[in-house]
């Protein structure tokens, strides 16, 4: 019972972000509870593609906690039970603009590791792919990919059996006022309570979280099975990823793809799809994605924007139209000037959010930050 423990640390929010928190301040010993309204979890955490990606991500900052945060993955792989299910990436550029793209790519720092390859060569990395249509590709090396919806579960079970952290399900937190944390149960005691609600910005700390001008990003996703696939394939992307990817859209020769995209894609622009395709166990793959921003996005998944991403699929994996057997949607925290936020309304309690889609790809090392600022 919540009353009759106090705490180190008290984490709201049981997806990556808090799980992540968790992990590194167990790291340290410290003795904690994590709090969560959901009976499992239920976020964007186990929504998305569990794609952890280091290639594309912004340089700097992000891209570095991205390679960081990829090998807390797996380091935690093994003790954990977690399956990597893939590795590397394969950005198929469709269009000469797309590979002037990769080739500015590759000449950065972030290209250290990565190569270009001819259409032909595309073979030695799986078939199935359209790879006469295409005008190069860059295979990354760096990228994993976790089944999430095993992934997290296992994560939660891991730093409950292993590092004795205490998880609190089915209990919403009402006010953070270190060392309290009022709960639906009643109140835990905390020296130190870190928040990380996902896209619930009005439950706690509304009036911090007001200054950031948060939005709700939805994203369509599908679980299709071809034919068949060859397990040999990385995560497999396409130029409309160049746009939305700041690794390659902030390189110079994007604005030329962009240009061409919006002459023969602005449907898919418009709606926010690029493709992203991962491949699981069982031989299927999850196919994404959309953008949708909104305060409060509609619950609809309307079928024309399955359609676009599935239409950009058919450029690049070759066979018939694959059978859909699942669809879902997600939310994840968006802001139009950052990829994530620390508040720190006081110096005990830190608000954590991830405001971009890279929250499977960076949490680890942005908990490593804010559990090594809250205990020096
Ligand atoms: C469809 C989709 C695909 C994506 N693909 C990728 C990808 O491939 N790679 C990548 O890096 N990122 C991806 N992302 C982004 C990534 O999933 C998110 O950035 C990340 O999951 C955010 O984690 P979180 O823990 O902050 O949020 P969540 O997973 O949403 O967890 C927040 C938790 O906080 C709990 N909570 C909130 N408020 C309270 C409260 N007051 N009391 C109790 N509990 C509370 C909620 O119940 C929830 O369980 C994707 C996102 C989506 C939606």
């Amino acid at each position: 019972m919540p009353n009759s423990h106090s705490y180190d640390l008290a984490v709201v929010g049981a997806g990556i972000c808090g799980l992540a928190h968790a992990l590194a301040a167990a790291r340290r010993g410290k003795r904690i509870v994590v709090i969560d309204r959901d009976a499992q979890a239920n976020g964007a955490s186990v929504r998305n593609f569990g794609f952890v990606t280091v290639t594309g991500q912004q340089a700097g900052e992000c891209w570095l906690r991205a390679k960081r945060s990829r090998d807390v993955w797996i380091e935690i792989a093994g003790p954990a039970g977690i399956q990597l299910w893939q590795r590397g990436l394969l950005m198929i550029a469709r269009r000469p603009e797309a590979r002037a793209v990769l080739e500015e790519f590759l000449a950065t720092e972030m290209g250290a590791e990565c190569r270009l390859l001819e259409p032909h060569r595309l073979a030695e990395y799986g078939s199935g792919l359209r790879a006469d249509d295409f005008a190069g590709a860059l295979f990354s090396p760096h990228e994993i990919r976790v089944e999430s919806r095993d992934a997290i579960p296992q994560l939660a079970a891991y730093l409950a059996e292993r590092h004795g952290v205490a998880f609190l399900r089915e209990t919403a937190a009402l006010a953070a006022a270190p060392p309290r944390l009022t709960t639906s149960r009643g109140v835990v005691e905390a020296e130190s309570i870190v928040v990380c609600p996902g896209d619930d910005f009005t439950t706690l700390n509304a009036d911090r979280l007001a200054r950031y001008g948060l939005a709700r990003c939805k994203l369509h996703m599908m679980r299709v099975r071809p034919d068949a696939v060859d397990p040999r394939l990385p995560a497999v992307m396409s130029d409309l990823g160049m746009i939305r990817y700041l690794g390659y859209a902030e390189r110079p020769a994007a604005a030329a793809l962009r240009a061409r995209l919006e002459d023969e894609q602005l449907g898919h622009i418009d709606a926010g799809v690029h493709l992203i395709a991962v491949r699981s166990a069982d031989g299927s793959l999850v196919v994404g994605d959309s953008h949708c921003y909104a305060a409060t996005p509609d619950p609809f998944a309307p079928a024309e924007i399955d359609e676009l991403i599935l239409d950009e699929f058919a450029h690049v994996f070759a066979g018939p139209r694959p059978t859909i057997v699942e669809r879902w949607t997600g939310t994840y925290a968006w802001a139009c000037d950052r990829l994530m936020l620390v508040d720190r309304p006081s110096d005990a309690l830190r608000i954590v959010l991830i405001t971009s889609g890279t929250g499977a790809s960076t949490s680890f090392a942005i908990a490593e930050e804010v559990i090594a600022e809250l205990y020096g």
